[in-house]
């Protein structure tokens, strides 16, 4: 049986980073068959679930081609394995030992806000400090600076932390504030609800409000009842000098289905963009959680992982939780071999494998252009721009090198694919429309 795991072993440390092979397999063991039922322990429970969604199709494979007959795999987890806890606050009068910091319970302090969320853990960048400092603003001057506050910005960028932000500084300074948080989905059933039970009550629950928190105002949008209820609760507030928040992934004017009462009414206020911060913002970011986990991360590792996550920031969070969690579980210490393991294992996943073929169809598609116009070299700006996703794509989801990008364009020269896909991360980061074009692209390669 050790043999057997050892052949499938080295079969697989071929097709894998040496770091992502060491942080998987370095304690697995085949631990039993029987009768092609096959057990196989792993380190821990992120092994089980690296090994249940990314490894399995490929042992199976492997184990079939050395004449097992398998009929299902189990990945259970080592129990001998031997778990120093990195000591963190524990004292002998409390030895329960740590939780992984993978989830963070929230605590909902008044008005449905997560007390979690404040100015105090936002670290502030070029990307959102006029975000930063307009919320200050309305903490210092509620209802009469910038009302409504319009945040619109990407996936996990900081929004519905900094407008929480201002409803838990807004109840610090003063207690008696009636802050009210909501969602927009939760507007809108709650708006579903009353009118179907013809309950009363529900605009007083918003507009006694001193300060509404409205979060992801573009599920609302194209709904047109609760739109007209949201007017009017808007306009109510407004009058009365009450301080309202809003938050959405795009600007007022972009959000097609807003009706234009309700598109002007946010004209009045401010609205402000939030960006994906800057590389030396990450680092912040990933030092200053890290330590508040009472874990030291050395400036390699940090670099690292500023470096390798570009999307947004909870996509950082989760990283860096996981690399916590993984290294207190394994009893050493956070660092960058494995780090790099954990990415390699993310990102290099067998089981999708998308073609330069399938990228330059979809994106063409998207736009509704033939792939031979993308492999043209027709300068058109309604050409150019698709080519570059195109390219931007081949890099980020192949791994592609610069010079077969080129290549599978057509294309002699490789510094143009460089620049294009430098062009699409930097325009990703500014303009959501490109933003969200890739991401819908990206959806369909993966559909
Ligand atoms: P959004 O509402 O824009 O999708 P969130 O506010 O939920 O994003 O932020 C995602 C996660 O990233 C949260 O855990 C939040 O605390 C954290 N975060 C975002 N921006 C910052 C920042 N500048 N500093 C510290 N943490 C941040
Ligand atoms: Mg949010």
């Amino acid at each position: 049986m050790h043999e057997l795991w050892q052949s499938v072993l080295n079969e697989i440390e071929t097709t894998i980073s040496h770091a992502a092979f060491t942080t998987w397999f370095k304690d697995t063991e085949l631990v039993a068959n029987d009768n092609g039922k096959i057990t196989i322990a792993v380190a821990n429970i992120f092994a089980q679930r690296q090994f249940q969604t990314k490894f399995d199709s490929q042992i199976r494979q492997i184990l079939i081609n050395n004449n097992i007959d398998v009929i299902s795999i189990d990945y259970i987890v080592k129990t001998t394995n031997k778990q120093k806890t990195i000591n963190r606050e524990v004292t002998t009068d409390n030895p329960t030992p740590i939780q992984p910091t993978v989830t963070n319970t929230p605590k909902l302090a008044n008005g449905g806000l997560n007390s979690r969320y404040t100015f105090a853990n936002f670290i502030v960048g070029g990307s959102n400090d006029l975000a930063y400092t307009a919320c200050q603003a309305v903490v210092n001057h509620p209802g009469t600076k910038y009302n409504p506050l319009f945040l619109y910005g990407g996936v996990g960028l900081g929004k519905t932390h900094l407008a929480q932000a201002v409803g838990n500084e807004i109840i610090k300074l003063n207690p008696k504030t009636k802050v009210h948080y909501t969602t927009s989905e939760a507007f809108y059933s709650d708006f579903v609800n009353a009118m179907k039970h013809k309950l009363s009550g529900f605009a007083d629950k918003y507009r006694k409000a001193d300060v509404l928190i409205v979060d992801d105002m573009q599920f609302i949008a194209g709904k047109e009842k609760s739109q007209d209820e949201f007017f009017h609760t808007i306009n109510k507030l407004h009058q009365q000098n009450k301080q309202i928040i809003i938050t959405s992934d795009r600007p007022p004017k972009e959000i097609p289905t807003l009706t234009d009462r309700l598109r002007s009414r946010f004209e009045w206020g401010m609205a402000i963009d939030i960006q994906m911060p800057d590389f030396e913002t990450r680092c912040a970011i990933l030092q200053a959680k890290s330590e508040s986990s009472g874990v030291t991360l050395n400036q390699e590792t940090i670099e690292f992982l500023a470096n390798n996550i570009k999307t947004n920031i909870r996509e950082l969070e989760g990283v860096l939780n996981q690399l916590m969690a993984y290294s207190e579980m394994r009893g050493i210490e956070p660092d960058l071999a494995t780090a790099e393991g954990l990415l390699a294992g993310a990102t290099h996943s067998p089981t999708h494998h998308i073609t330069a073929k399938q990228i330059i169809n979809k994106t063409a598609n998207y736009f509704q252009l033939a792939p031979a116009d993308i492999m043209s070299s027709d300068r058109s700006k309604h050409i150019v721009t698709p080519r570059q996703i195109a390219m931007y794509l081949l890099r980020s989801e192949t791994r592609m090198s610069f010079p077969n990008i080129a290549h599978e364009l057509g294309r002699k020269d490789h510094t143009t694919a460089m620049h294009s896909v430098d062009k699409i991360e930097k325009a990703i980061k500014l303009d959501y429309l490109i933003r969200e074009q890739v991401a819908e692209i990206r959806d369909k390669l993966y559909a």
